[in-house]
């Protein structure tokens, strides 16, 4: 089977135990405003231009009309004519096999360090085939499997997936609605819906909430509550800016351009606070 990828990372920290690689599946139901994946959230492939690395040299445009215009079909003429990399497109077919041909590549290090593979996105269950598929082979093959979602999808979804999965990190940006359907697009009722009924499958979940400062920052000791209450555990992510520059190589304005992210010591005592984990990426 085959299904749409932006990106394949090895030697991932920080989606689940050990050293992992993570399979970047593309297409999400959700628009967050600090998402540091913007070119994952579209299901189709985009074009990306650097505007930093462009010369003015004129071939792109020679051999696409639309070199410059947005949007444009993606078909990436002006990719391969380009001599800077100032050009590239996000997004490709690929089939499971070869997802997970280059996920055993590392099979050594999961060995030693207690690691596997990770799907992400983008919402990896807005794929499920796709998703259950590579999670079967890398079954067969013996790894741990973990899956980070939004949530935002129809529990069919997870329960496709269940006997596939080791391990599920499952981000709650907020509790109230109101503020959630701003920060995200979308109301939260389906994503607290399904916490609840993932955590009575009796499946491994890490709660992850990405912690924005003047966003949805306080609404951490809610979602610190609401997670106790499903006997789970909570990781607070805090907001940086990594993916900044991605919105100007898709032609979008970065959404939170003045935000200052959470320095370290804020993160450790708002975790300590709330019990809970803390990550901080240092941007
Ligand atoms: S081919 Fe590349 S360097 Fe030349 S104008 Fe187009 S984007 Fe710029
Ligand atoms: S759920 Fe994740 S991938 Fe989707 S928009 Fe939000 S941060 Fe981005």
């Amino acid at each position: 089977m085959t299904g749409t990828v932006f990106d394949v990372q090895r030697f991932s920290i920080h989606d689940g135990p050990g050293i992992r690689t993570t399979v970047f599946l593309k297409g999400c139901s959700l628009r967050c405003l600090w998402c540091h994946n913007p070119e994952s959230q579209s299901p189709r492939r985009e074009l990306m231009f650097y505007k930093d690395k462009c010369v003015g040299c004129g071939e792109c445009a020679r051999v696409c009309e639309k070199a410059f215009s947005r949007p444009c079909e993606a078909r990436g003429a002006c990719v391969k004519v380009c001599r800077r990399g100032a050009r590239e497109i996000t997004g490709r077919d690929e089939t499971a096999e070869s997802v997970v041909s280059t996920v055993l590549r590392d099979r050594a290090y999961y060995k030693t360090s207690g690691g596997g593979v990770t799907l992400s996105g983008g919402e990896p269950l807005l794929q499920p085939d796709f998703a259950r598929e590579i999670l079967e082979l890398c079954k067969a093959e013996g790894l741990h499997t973990a899956v980070e979602t939004a949530g935002n999808v129809p529990f069919a979804a997870f329960e496709a997936l269940l006997p596939e999965v080791d391990l599920f990190l499952y981000d709650i940006k907020g509790i109230d609605p109101e503020t959630h359907e701003r920060n995200t697009g979308a109301r939260n009722s389906l994503i607290l819906e399904n916490a609840e009924a993932l955590m009575r499958t009796g499946k491994e979940v890490l709660f992850r909430m990405p912690y924005v400062p003047g966003y949805n920052d306080g609404e951490a000791p809610e979602v610190a509550r609401f997670v106790k209450e499903l006997g789970g555990k909570l990781e607070l992510m805090a907001y940086h800016r990594v993916g900044a520059g991605k919105y100007a190589a898709l032609g979008r304005g970065y959404p939170l351009s003045g935000v200052t992210p959470p320095s370290p010591d804020e993160m450790r005592s708002v975790a300590g606070r709330l019990g809970a984990k803390y990550e901080w990426s240092g941007v």
